[in-house]
């Protein structure tokens, strides 16, 4: 089996959680078997070696395991990006449109610098709006996003399309129908 078949294989769905109708995409088992985190964490290093960006923005909050792990190993600084009223220094935020209600992503205003490249990484995406929220919060302090990264991508709901037209690059491991 390929690594990515094996990263597929190893995400367990859990269904109707945490509502009836979602499949949820669980990738706890790709992170407590350490052949799989590692097989997982290598995809990224791989991809980002040569690429090395100034920073990586991990997305709250399983951005931050995979962001944190990989920030250590390109050997380059990692920066949370996080839910509402979690961090506190001075901070940007940024807010986007959920199925019900809206949501608000934060960051410290010294996180970046103007003109740094980031990585900007999640688990996964769904609608896109966290990530694109992310992205313009990046942006908004002079940074250039060079890639969105994640481990899995649900095109059908279309965030992923959404992202690509707003002109951000992806990478992902696997879809899920
Ligand atoms: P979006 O903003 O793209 O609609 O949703 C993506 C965000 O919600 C990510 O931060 C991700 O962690 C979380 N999320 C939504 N659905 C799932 C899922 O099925 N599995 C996992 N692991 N995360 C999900």
């Amino acid at each position: 089996m390929n690594d990515i078949e094996l990263i597929r294989r190893t995400i367990r769905t859990v269904s109707d959680w945490p509502e009836p109708g979602v499949q949820f995409r669980d990738i706890t088992p790709l992170l407590q078997d350490p052949r799989t985190f590692r097989v997982l964490i290598d995809q990224f290093v791989h991809r980002y070696f040569d690429a090395r960006p100034d920073a990586i923005a991990g997305l709250d909050a399983r951005g931050f395991i995979i962001g944190s792990v990989l920030a250590y190993e390109l050997n380059v600084g990692f920066v949370p990006i996080r839910k509402k009223g979690k961090l506190p220094f001075t901070t940007v935020a940024e807010s986007y449109e959920l199925e019900y209600g809206s949501a608000t992503v934060e960051m410290h205003t010294d996180a970046v610098k103007a003109g740094d490249r980031v990585l900007l990484i999640d688990d996964l995406i769904a609608t896109g709006g966290t990530m694109m929220a992310g992205k313009r919060l990046l942006e908004k302090l002079g940074a250039t996003v060079i890639e969105g990264a994640a481990i899995v991508d649900l095109p059908e709901l279309g965030g992923s399309d959404r992202l690509r037209a707003s002109g951000l690059a992806l990478f992902t491991l696997v879809d899920f129908g």
